[in-house]
């Protein structure tokens, strides 16, 4: 197939997952073009990792894995042959120089994103592949159950041996990501698993919250715990927090989030159908429905050691109010608020401390209840969860088990992970086994 509108593959989207399949394409000889409606490709690569560009995640494969908690394994195959250690040589190789940084994170050396935006365009360009910006497509063209090429908004009609769906999820639709490729997908016959906001910050209408009075309180290497509608424990997360006026951000809130809104909707869908009294996630009955969740304000220490670490600084200077005491101790925005659940008085001091209040304070400091009603929307949040369904596509290859010829890569699968370049990785990864084996298919139908 030659000609002006005739490609062996077309790929719908220029984020990290696109770019990543027209290289490793191209590279194997597939003649490729990549499409984008935006003006700039990369653009929500170009504002990740707070606009510097997590491009990867140091972490070995079974780190990453856990990393990704929404369906992971499924790129176990990808991410062994193209996974964090092969995308820290592929830039390097490109002569983008990366740092580590906490929790195995890789930047540009720059602390530019635009510098591994610019260095991936060049490559596509460079390996020969076409890029086409400001081009939405309309649809994908389906003939007797292959994927055969793109229509666009123009209606012009480009032709191809195989199509890459690159499009993304719908989070942040402003950078392009709007959710068109789920419709396609569905056309082909595929699943597209329910969509929820992950990576998004918490709401709560805790009091605390409403007053506002701890807006803007940051904690750092506190533990947040998500518990479930059993009474157990969903996840932990230790690391930094932010109070906000609506409820909580920073990382552990984000990592959090995706089990909070599996926890809301196990409880919604339990009340829609429930026949027993309400055993729900912290659900009053007529109440909005919310989900437990416990901070601990200590989180290598036992409540026994925070304790006697409260006993032993009061007693340390028997004159002082508590309140003053535990300055040392706890955020200091923080000591009314725990005071006053406790019902211990401030200006209590040593001699009438009432040790059970102060071990109460202690239980509190540990598991400090907090109720979440919500995430902010999918729109807001820097994933989108859910997605093509994963039964439906092989995972070596990424290439549609229902439709010839039709492959996707990237968020638009039904893979999350938590920020930190774990989602970069599987866009990256998914990318290059899009393009390799579309370009696979494609030579090999050529001869
Ligand atoms: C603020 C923010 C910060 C983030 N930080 C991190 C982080 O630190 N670590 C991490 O791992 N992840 C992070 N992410 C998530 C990460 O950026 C995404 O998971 C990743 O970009 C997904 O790549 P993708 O190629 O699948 O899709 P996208 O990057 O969403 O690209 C999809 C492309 O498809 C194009 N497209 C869509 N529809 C059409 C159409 N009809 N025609 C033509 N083109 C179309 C869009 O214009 C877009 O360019 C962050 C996200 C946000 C929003």
């Amino acid at each position: 197939m030659a000609g002006k509108n005739h490609y062996d593959i077309v790929i719908v989207g220029a984020g990290p997952a696109g770019l990543m399949a027209a290289i490793a394409a191209s590279e194997a000889g597939a003649r490729t073009l990549v499409i984008d409606k935006g003006n700039k490709p990369g653009r929500k690569l170009g504002i990740s990792g707070g606009g510097r560009c997590n491009v990867t995640n140091a972490a070995d494969l079974d780190t990453l894995i856990r990393h990704l908690p929404g369906n992971g394994r499924f790129l176990y195959s990808a991410l062994s042959r193209f996974g964090s250690r092969e995308i820290i040589a592929f830039f390097e190789g490109l002569g983008i120089r990366l740092k580590e940084e906490d929790r195995g994170r890789m930047f540009p050396v720059t602390d530019k994103a635009k510098t591994v935006v610019d260095a991936l365009v060049a490559e596509v360009k460079r390996r020969g592949a076409e890029l086409r910006l400001q081009t939405p497509v309309r649809r994908i063209l389906y003939e007797n159950g292959a994927a055969v090429g793109v229509e666009l908004t123009t209606d012009e009609v480009i032709r191809s041996r195989a199509v890459i769906l690159a499009t993304g999820g719908k989070s942040v639709p402003q950078t392009g990501s709007t959710g068109d490729g789920y419709p396609w997908a569905k056309q082909a016959g595929h699943t597209v698993t329910e969509l929820f906001p992950t990576e998004v910050p918490l709401l709560s209408e805790e009091p605390y919250i409403k007053s506002r009075e701890l807006q803007g309180l940051s904690l750092r290497d506190v533990g947040l715990t998500v518990w479930n509608g059993k009474g157990k424990p969903a996840i932990t997360h230790v690391g930094d927090l932010l109070f906000t006026h609506f409820g909580l951000s920073g990382p552990i809130a984000l990592r959090c989030s995706q089990f909070v809104v599996k926890e809301l909707r196990g409880s919604r869908k339990a009340e829609s159908g429930r026949t027993s009294p309400n055993e729900g996630a912290g659900e009053a009955s007529g109440s909005t429905p919310s989900v437990r969740l416990t901070l601990d304000l200590f989180p290598n220490k036992t409540r026994d050691e925070v304790n006697r670490e409260f006993l032993k600084l009061s007693e340390a200077e028997p004159k002082k109010a508590i309140k003053n005491v535990l300055r040392g101790s706890l955020p200091e925005r923080l000591i009314p608020l725990l005071l006053g659940q406790t019902g211990l008085a401030g200006d209590t001091t040593y001699a009438n401390l009432p040790r059970q209040t102060l071990s109460d304070l202690a239980t509190l400091a540990k598991a400090f209840p907090i109720a979440v009603t919500g995430t902010l929307s999918l729109e807001e949040a820097f994933v989108t969860g859910g997605g093509i369904h994963l039964k439906e596509i092989n995972p070596s290859t990424m290439e549609s088990k229902l439709t010839a010829g039709l492959y996707f890569c990237g968020e638009i699968l039904d893979v999350h992970g938590y920020t930190g370049g774990y989602n970069i990785t599987a866009a990256f990864s998914s990318g290059f086994a899009a393009g390799s084996a579309a370009a696979e298919r494609s030579c090999e139908d050529r001869t």
